[in-house]
């Protein structure tokens, strides 16, 4: 009997530390090979929405593409890297100047993290308050880190006036990020920032340089469906038709 008291005492404490049996804050995927996608979740506009970044973990470190939205998972997201594959993360590069990519950049950088964005962004985060990073990317950029590479590419406005996409070339990895939304979703989401005109363009840019990619990750939707950017463009369509009448 006193065992089975422990045993149950023990299965409480354990939901009660991570407190997340059912509802965890930090998901990690396995994307392929040694690509990783991390969610944290937060509240907009009262409905509970993912967001999604990578990470790669390399013979040199790991790489983080974005920063947790939830921003009590900067540390847990480390934490969870370091135990499941005995690395640090070294460099940090986020993709456009909202919270759900930069939140974690300052954390980050405290941290000995190399923390990039480009110089648009960094004017951006700088005018809006938002973290900043150390590193600015002034122009597309490769780099090269342990075994990987990949580059920076930046195909005009949408989403934000800033918005980058990443190419893992022999991966054929495309991170869209806040960029490109899923095949399932009904709208292009936020767009306080965004342009509804150039939207539509800078995604076709986005199609044109990488026109054959095996994987496209998004923010704040699936990753699975390789219709996304194709979905994306026909909602930017559809807007640049609406907002020109
Ligand atoms: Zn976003």
């Amino acid at each position: 009997m006193k065992k089975i008291v422990l045993i149950i005492a023990f299965f409480f404490s354990l939901t009660n530390i991570f407190g997340q049996t059912n509802e965890p804050k930090l998901k990690i995927s396995h994307l392929t090979g040694d690509f990783y996608i991390y969610t944290t979740y937060n509240t907009y506009e009262g409905s509970k929405i993912p967001a999604n970044g990578m990470y790669l973990v390399t013979e040199n470190g790991v790489a983080l593409f974005d920063t947790p939205w939830d921003t009590t998972q900067f540390q847990p997201l480390l934490d969870s890297i370091k135990l499941k594959h005995y690395k640090d993360v070294t460099i940090c590069i986020a993709t456009h100047w909202h919270s759900d990519r930069t939140d974690g950049l300052e954390y980050y950088k405290q941290k000995g993290i190399k923390t990039y964005t480009t110089k648009l962004t960094d004017d951006l985060s700088k005018k809006n308050n938002k973290k900043r990073a150390k590193y600015l990317i002034e122009k597309d950029t490769i780099f090269n880190i342990g075994q990987y590479s990949f580059e920076t590419y930046y195909p005009g406005q949408g989403h934000t006036e800033d918005n980058i996409v990443l190419w893992f070339n022999k991966e054929k990895v495309l991170y869209g990020g806040c960029l490109i939304k899923g095949a399932e979703a009904e709208n292009l989401g936020y767009l306080g920032e965004g342009n509804a005109f150039e939207y539509e363009t800078t995604l076709k840019n986005v199609q044109k340089k990488y026109p054959d990619p095996k994987y496209i990750i998004v923010s704040h939707h699936n990753w699975n469906n390789i219709n996304s950017l194709k979905h994306s463009i026909e909602m930017a369509n559809e807007l640049k038709r609406k907002n020109r009448k």
